[in-house]
């Protein structure tokens, strides 16, 4: 039973940890759930991730409730099948996608999954993030895996719907990812529901000006389909080998003003480092990469979540991680097979 202490990290580790142990079968007791946070414990969407991934290989599960903060989670069989998921809140949907795509990958059938609650929330990465930042690193891979946003789904109401279709792989290839190749395109766009469009419009022109984009080229996308109001500013970057995309999402009592000035700012900072790796996209490669058994990507920052990410890796799989400095600004992370 490996034994994990989750006091340092969030519920991503928890994730992470879920993905890990239907990949490799081996059971794990998470202690101090989300220990630093102002509410630890599950909430209900990591109860959701706990609930799939236990359903999806079969596991016997202890401490799978709200507000938990200790959870044993012992693995069976990963069956590949045809999958439904409700958070029953506007909880990430992406998050519960990315917890058991890995295991999906290792089975040896294809599956399909749905998943309800949240498309675009906030610190989670927006539908848009998976399919054009993080799936076409994986399908880089050799992964092939196919999303759709079936509805548009925001805090609070939830009610978005999310869909993939999962074919299995025999063996990941290595990830090589130090250059961002050439600039292709620059996208700005608003997603927006049941709000006053003046809202949007703010939105579209303090990042317009900020990035010095033509705010004409900036799109402004009704969500309709969406249950409850809504709005996620994406701005984005694609060059040839990666696609970076800085979200702001609307939260009552923040400014249009201050969510457009959040997420223009997280584009600068990336454009002004040549790494092709966003920080978010760093610690979410990990996993797969580890999967591979090797590999290497340039990033800005070593954030927390990576950190964490990969010292738990190192528990599950016979892989070391090596960080080192590069260029000013970039950070070169290396997974070798353990010696
Ligand atoms: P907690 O409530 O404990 O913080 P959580 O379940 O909300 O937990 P985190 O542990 O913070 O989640 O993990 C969030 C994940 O979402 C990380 O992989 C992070 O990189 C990713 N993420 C957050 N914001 C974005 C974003 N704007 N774009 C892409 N990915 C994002």
């Amino acid at each position: 039973m490996i034994q994990i202490s989750g006091e340092s990290g969030g519920g991503q580790l928890l994730r992470s940890a879920l993905s890990l142990s239907m990949v490799t079968g081996q059971p794990f007791r998470m202690t101090n759930i989300r220990g630093k946070r102002p509410k630890p414990g599950l909430m209900r969407q990591h109860l959701t991730c706990v609930k799939a991934a236990a359903e999806v290989c079969d596991a016997a599960v202890d401490g799978a409730e709200l507000g938990s903060v200790e959870l044993v989670f012992a693995p069976a069989r990963v069956r590949a099948g045809d999958y439904a998921f409700s958070i029953g809140s506007g909880g990430s949907t992406t998050l519960v996608f990315q917890t058991l795509l890995p295991a999906l990958l290792m089975t040896d059938g294809p599956s399909t999954l749905r998943i309800e609650g949240g498309t675009h929330n906030p610190m989670a990465p927006p539908f848009e993030f998976i399919a054009q930042c993080f799936l076409p690193q994986l399908h880089g891979l050799g992964v092939k895996v196919s999303v759709a946003l079936e509805k548009h789904g925001f805090m609070q109401a939830g009610g978005g719907v999310l869909t993939a279709v999962v074919s299995p792989i025999k063996k990941l290839q290595k990830l090589k990812l130090l250059e961002r190749g050439e600039l292709l395109e620059n996208f700005g766009r608003v997603i927006h529901a049941h709000l006053h469009r003046e809202i949007a419009e703010r939105e579209i022109a303090t990042a317009s000006a900020l990035l010095e984009w033509p705010q004409d080229r900036m799109e402004l996308r009704y969500a309709n389909d969406s249950t409850g109001p809504g709005n996620a500013l994406l701005l984005g970057v694609r060059f040839a080998n990666v696609c970076e995309i800085s979200t702001g999402i609307a939260q009552v009592g923040k400014s249009s003003e201050s969510v457009a000035t959040g997420a223009a700012k997280g584009l600068r900072s990336y454009l002004a480092s040549s790494a092709p790796v966003g920080v978010h996209l760093a610690d979410q490669l990990l996993l797969p990469m580890a999967l591979a058994g090797g590999g290497k990507f340039a990033t800005l920052s070593i954030s927390n979540h990576s950190r964490t990410n990969m010292a738990l890796i190192e528990k599950f799989l016979p892989v070391r991680f090596e960080v080192e400095e590069a260029d000013a600004g970039v950070k070169c992370v290396t997974v070798h097979p353990a010696s």
